[in-house]
C-alpha cells in the first residue's frame, strides 16, 4: 500500500464523520454491546446444547446464578456462562437488577482496551502521515522549485532590491535567505520574506 492510497483510506473514515468521531464511536460500540442482558437462574437448570428438550445437557445452571443472554427465541434463550453458551428455557429465568454482568466481565475488558490502543495509533499515523508530506514538500522545494525559472526571477528581483549586499552585514550578496517560508503553497511567498545574503551569515542564519 502506497503512501497515498493510505492517507486516502484515512480520509475515507471521515465519511462517518472527523475521525475523532469513528474513535468516540469505536469506544462506544463494545461499552453498548457489554450492556447485555443479564438473567438470574430462578432454580437449578439443564444447560443444552441445543434449544430443544431432548438436546444434551451441556451443564447446570444452579439458582440465582447470574447469565448474559444473547439471545431469545421460542422460549429458548441462549446464555453465556463465564465464556459457555448454551440454551435454556427461558421461564427459568427473570431479570436481573444488576446491569453489570459479572460472568462476562473478564472478556468484555479486551472490547474496552483494544479501541482504546486505536487512539495513539491514530495520532502515531497522523503525525507518520504529517511527517511524509512535509519532507515531500522539502525535497520539491530543493529539487524541482530552487531550480525554477520563476524562482530565479524572484531571486533576481530580492538581489537588485537589497543593492546585491548582505542585509546582515553588507558584504556582496551571492544568496537569498527565507524569513519564512510558505509551508503549504510552495513558491508563492512574498518577496518581503526573502532577503540577500552572503555565504557566511546564510551559515550563520542556518547554525
Ligand atoms: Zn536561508
Ligand atoms: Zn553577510
Amino acid at each position: 500500500m502506497n503512501i497515498l492510497s493510505f492517507s486516502n483510506f484515512i480520509r475515507s473514515l471521515s465519511v462517518f464523520g472527523h475521525p475523532v468521531y469513528c474513535l468516540v464511536l469505536l469506544i462506544l460500540l463494545p461499552i453498548m454491546l457489554m450492556a447485555n442482558n443479564v438473567y438470574i437462574a430462578t432454580t437449578d437448570i439443564h444447560v443444552r446444547i441445543r434449544p430443544e428438550k431432548e438436546s444434551a445437557i451441556l451443564f447446570i445452571l444452579h439458582r440465582d446464578e447470574q447469565v448474559d443472554v444473547i439471545s431469545t427465541q421460542n422460549y429458548w434463550s441462549k446464555i453465556r456462562y463465564y465464556g459457555r453458551t448454551g440454551y435454556v428455557h427461558s421461564r427459568f429465568l427473570i431479570k436481573s437488577e444488576n446491569t453489570e454482568s459479572q460472568n462476562s466481565k473478564d472478556n468484555n475488558w479486551l472490547l474496552l482496551i483494544i479501541p482504546l490502543l486505536f487512539i495513539p495509533i491514530y495520532f502515531l499515523i497522523k503525525q507518520w502521515l504529517f511527517n511524509k508530506q512535509r519532507i515531500k514538500r522539502r525535497n520539491y522545494y530543493r529539487n524541482v522549485y530552487l531550480k525554477s525559472e520563476e524562482w530565479q526571477r524572484k531571486r533576481h528581483v530580492v538581489l537588485e532590491r537589497d543593492n546585491r549586499t548582505c542585509v546582515y552585514c553588507g558584504n556582496p550578496a551571492t544568496q537569498i535567505h527565507h524569513l519564512r517560508y510558505a509551508k503549504y503553497n510552495i513558491g508563492k511567498e512574498p518577496i518581503d520574506w526573502l532577503v540577500s545574503i552572503c555565504k557566511s551569515c546564510h551559515e550563520d542564519q542556518h547554525k
